[in-house]
């Protein structure tokens, strides 16, 4: 049976003997193979009971490891390392190491919820992924990953443009960041057609929502009782 691609890294290998034999009988076919004897090492208990002590990665234990959510999920297809099961897997044996090995895929969760739907013990694993990846945030372990960054800087744009989202001022913002490579060419087949269309002074500087005092009081209200990924 073919090993899965995740688990070939535990696997270490197969003795194969020339002759085996127990209780005075000779195995033959293919009981002389042997996996290699393989002890994993580094738990740390603490990362599940951190995990399945906040809100989000409160169902984490009642995973069984069938694999249901992993072989449904959306971003299975699109990146082959992205798997819920594995990341679970991971976090309950405290192997921060592995995780790490896994940053670029653990964040590109789309909350689709099919997951969620689909897991036989009411694992809410959508969460749960977002609890782990918040884990390895809060620690530290892990840099801010591309879609956080992208979340932060079109919230800010919103804020600093009366409420509506200027398309330059992201473009602009993201361009700083390094997540967009723009060069003079692209720059000039962007604008042109804002220019002739007389938008581009509303884009540069889009008009305010109505009473935006109002609600930037609100919503700087609201985000400072926001309940922030423990
Ligand atoms: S579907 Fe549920 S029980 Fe199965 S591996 Fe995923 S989280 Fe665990
Ligand atoms: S919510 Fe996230 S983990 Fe679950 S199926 Fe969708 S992309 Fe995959």
């Amino acid at each position: 049976m073919p090993i899965p691609e995740l688990e070939k890294s535990i696997i270490k290998g197969v003795i194969q003997k020339d002759k085996v034999v127990i209780d005075g009988i000779e195995l033959d076919g293919t009981w002389n193979s042997f996996m290699i004897e393989r002890t994993q090492t580094g738990y740390d208990p603490s990362v599940w009971d951190e995990i399945a002590n906040t809100l989000e990665g409160v169902t984490i234990s009642a995973c069984w490891q069938c694999g249901t959510c992993t072989s449904g999920c959306t971003m299975r297809e699109y990146d082959p390392k992205y798997g819920p099961r594995r990341f679970i897997d991971l976090a309950r044996k405290g192997d921060k190491q592995g995780l790490i090995e896994l940053q670029n895929s653990i964040w590109r969760c789309v909350s689709c919820q099919k997951c969620t739907h689909r897991c036989p013990k009411g694992v809410l694993v959508e969460e749960v992924v977002h609890a782990i990846h918040n884990y390895l945030l809060r620690h530290g372990l892990v840099s801010t990953d591309p879609g956080t960054v992208f979340d932060e800087l079109f919230f800010e744009t919103v804020m600093n443009n009366g409420g509506r989202i200027s398309e330059l001022m992201l473009g602009a913002a993201s361009v700083k960041k390094g997540m967009v490579k723009m060069g003079l060419k692209d720059l000039i087949t962007m604008t042109g057609p804002l220019l002739r269309s007389g938008l581009f002074k509303e884009l540069m500087k889009p008009s305010k929502v109505k009473n935006w005092e109002k609600i930037r009081e609100v919503i700087e209200e609201a985000m400072k009782e926001e309940v922030r990924p423990e």
